[in-house]
């Protein structure tokens, strides 16, 4: 075993996920359980706790290794005010103060970022955005989010919401984006309500009255023209609301990540688009797949330590 060893954990709503990285990013350990059930939150959260534990204890003692630096990825953010949980999809997380916990229950400090941040964080690192200064990486899944990494640091921000352009307005609003959806943050009209994956089904089913997911829009485009006209709205949405983003932020590089990621075409077709909606007379930045797919999570929060 190298020298320095650098531990992440994955928690989502199904699987716990941890791996062990060397400072050069070769995996040497990697496994996976599923995340507790239980019958009260306050069990879940219990056992989510002693679980995680076991995981570390194990890892350690199968690389002959102790006190490694752990990171965690979670599916929310912490109050910077409260150091408590907020928004997680994990409920029984919500209100609670888990790094603390997480941290007294392995005797060391932990890092926790939200599971954006971490994919960000590792695609900048050594993924598709290795070697470029500004990387903005994308989720387009489930829902919308995005993180930020300068110079391979993470850049945070006083309100902990650097890269949730998913809800901001849709930019450039044409008849085709009307009638705006209502999202559930309460606001109407935001990116996320057109571009996640529910989105672009959702989108699909009022403007051409075909009820598809987003798989099937795709994989029906070729023989359906509805579906390829509803797919050239994604992209020309996809385009400007990353457009909105050069201007502000002008990233190198940005990664896409997310299922809707795996649709191979964006990559030629909203940089074709995007020059109409940046302000610029060309455009260099590059727009490219995920190296690490759903394993940049856990590498990105074993890459907090880094
Ligand atoms: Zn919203």
């Amino acid at each position: 075993m190298t020298a320095q060893t650098f531990i992440g954990i994955d928690l989502g709503g199904t699987k716990i996920e941890i791996i062990a990285l060397d400072q050069h990013g070769t995996e040497h350990y990697r496994t996976r359980t599923n995340t507790p059930k239980a019958p009260t939150p306050q069990e879940q959260y219990s056992a989510i706790l002693e679980s995680i534990t076991q995981l570390v204890t194990q890892c350690e003692k199968d690389l002959s290794i102790s006190n490694t630096p752990v990171g965690i990825g979670i599916p929310g953010s912490e109050s910077k005010d409260t150091q408590l949980i907020k928004n997680a999809n994990t409920t029984c997380l919500i209100g609670k103060p888990f790094r603390n916990d997480l941290s007294h229950y392995l005797k060391r400090p932990v890092q926790l970022e939200n599971d954006a941040n971490c994919f960000a964080l590792s695609e900048a690192i050594d993924g598709a955005g290795q070697g470029k200064t500004s990387v903005f990486a994308v989720i387009l899944g489930t829902g919308v989010g995005g993180g930020w990494v300068i110079n391979q640091q993470l850049i945070i921000g006083p309100n902990h919401i650097c890269g949730e352009w998913g809800h901001n307005p849709l930019p450039w609003h044409t008849d085709n984006d009307h009638p705006m959806q209502t999202c559930y943050c309460g606001k109407q009209g935001c990116i996320e309500t057109y571009l996640s994956g529910p989105g672009f089904s959702q989108q699909t089913q009022l403007q051409f009255q075909l009820a598809m997911n987003s798989r099937e829009i795709i994989s029906q485009r070729s023989c359906h023209l509805l579906a390829q006209q509803s797919y050239e709205f994604y992209v020309d949405r996809l385009a400007k609301s990353l457009a909105s983003v050069i201007n502000v932020m002008d990233p190198d590089v940005i990664v896409l990540g997310g299922g809707l990621s795996n649709i191979d075409s964006l990559y030629e077709d909203v940089p074709k688009v995007w020059g109409k909606y940046v302000f610029s007379d060309s455009v260099k930045t590059h727009l490219r797949k995920n190296q690490y797919g759903d394993s940049s999570g856990v590498r990105g929060a074993a890459w907090l330590n880094r």
